[in-house]
């Protein structure tokens, strides 16, 4: 009889890579976790670099009145 074989299979925790929310073990393995690669991992560091993952709320550009000439 043996009742323990539960208690080493651990579940193991899943997590969603942010940028493909593809599901990412997380394990040693996974080395780039939570993202699923390296890939995903730059690309979502590149976004902030970027400023896609900037604050929403940012006045739109365009309003800063440069003199119009006569529109006619
Ligand atoms: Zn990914």
């Amino acid at each position: 009889m043996s009742g323990a074989d539960a208690e080493n299979r651990a579940p193991t925790h899943i997590v969603s890579c942010p940028t493909c929310r593809r599901s990412v073990p997380w394990k040693p393995e996974s080395r780039y976790r939570p993202f699923c690669s390296k890939r995903c991992q730059l690309i979502d560091l590149g976004a902030w670099a970027d400023g896609s993952h900037a604050i929403p709320g940012d006045p739109q550009w365009g309003d800063d009145g440069d003199g119009d000439p006569e529109a006619s």
